[in-house]
C-alpha cells in the first residue's frame, strides 16, 4: 500500500509542487487506485501530474466531509476524466449546504450531480474499500473533550480513512472536525486492533488548550508510533504536540509505503 499527499497546505523546499489550504490524498492497494479529498482547487490534478500519478485511472474517491477545501477541486476531475465506473463513498451529509457565517463553504455541487458522474455510494456506516482500507462513516463520540460546540455546524459527515498496515492501524483525516481522538477510538474499535501506526491529516486544533493536553495525553496512551499533524493544525500545536511526542513534517509531494 502507498500514499501520496497530492495537495496540502505545506510545501517542501527545492521540490516544486503547488500548496493551498486544503487537502487530497492518493492511495494506492492492489487495484485499488483511490483519490481521498480532491482539495480547493485543481491543484491535486497538477500536482500528480507532475508526480506521474495517472489519476484517469482512479477507481474509487472518498470524501472525508463536504467543506469546500476538501471536495472543491472534484469538479476539476469530472470535466478532465470520465467517473462513470468510479466509486464515490461519502456521508449522506457531505452533500449538505454548508456556510461559515454568510459565506457558502459547502461542496460546489449536490448529491444528484455527484450521482449523475459516478457510482455514488452514501453511507454513514463504515465502508470497506479494500481488505485494508476502511471508510470509517459516522464517528460517535467517545470521550468528553472534543465534544462539538453548540451553536457550530457539528459536520456530522466528517470522517477519516483507517488503513491495516498489518504493523496497526494508520488513519489519514481530512479535518478531524468529529475530534482526532473520537476518529481513532472508532478505528480501533471497528477494526479490532489496538495498536497505531500513524495519524496523518487534520486536527482541527488552534489554541493550546485543555483540549490540546488531552489529546497530547490519549495519543502517549494509545502509543500513536508516528504523529504528522497537518493541513488545520496550527504552528503552536504542532510545536507543542513536537515538543511532547515528536512530529513530522508534511507538505505536497511526502509518500508513505506501508
Ligand atoms: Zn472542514
Ligand atoms: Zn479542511
Amino acid at each position: 500500500m502507498k500514499l501520496t499527499v497530492l495537495a496540502d497546505n505545506n510545501t517542501y523546499i527545492d521540490r516544486y509542487y503547488l500548496g493551498e489550504p486544503a487537502v487530497s490524498y492518493y492511495i494506492e492497494d492492489g487495484d485499488c487506485r483511490l483519490l481521498f479529498d480532491a482539495g480547493y482547487s485543481d491543484v491535486f490534478m497538477r500536482n500528480a501530474e507532475k508526480m506521474g500519478i495517472d489519476l484517469s485511472r482512479l477507481t474509487d474517491v472518498v470524501f472525508s466531509h463536504g467543506h469546500n477545501d476538501h471536495t472543491g477541486g472534484f469538479p476539476f476531475l469530472a470535466e478532465k476524466h470520465d467517473l462513470s465506473d468510479v466509486t464515490l463513498t461519502a456521508h449522506p451529509a457531505c452533500f449538505g449546504e454548508k456556510y461559515d457565517g454568510g459565506e457558502y463553504i459547502g461542496a460546489p455541487f449536490g448529491r444528484d450531480e455527484a450521482a449523475s458522474l459516478c457510482r455514488l455510494r452514501c453511507s454513514k456506516d463504515s465502508v470497506m474499500i479494500t481488505d485494508n482500507i476502511m471508510f470509517l462513516g459516522e464517528i460517535p463520540e467517545s470521550n468528553d473533550f472534543e465534544t462539538r460546540r453548540p451553536g457550530t455546524d457539528p459536520v456530522p459527515d466528517d470522517t477519516a480513512l483507517a488503513l491495516n498496515t498489518g504493523n496497526g492501524l494508520f488513519i489519514v483525516t481530512g479535518c478531524s472536525h468529529s475530534g482526532i481522538c473520537n476518529i481513532t477510538e472508532r478505528a480501533a474499535e471497528l477494526w479490532g486492533e489496538s495498536r497505531v501506526a500513524g495519524i496523518l491529516g487534520g486536527f482541527h486544533m488552534f489554541e493550546k488548550s485543555r483540549r490540546l493536553e488531552k489529546t497530547i495525553e490519549y495519543f502517549r496512551k494509545r502509543n500513536v508510533r508516528a504523529l504528522y499533524p497537518c493541513h488545520c493544525v496550527s504552528f503552536p500545536v504542532k510545536a507543542a504536540m513536537h515538543e511532547a511526542l515528536g512530529v513530522r513534517e508534511v507538505g505536497s509531494g511526502m509518500a508513505l509505503e506501508f
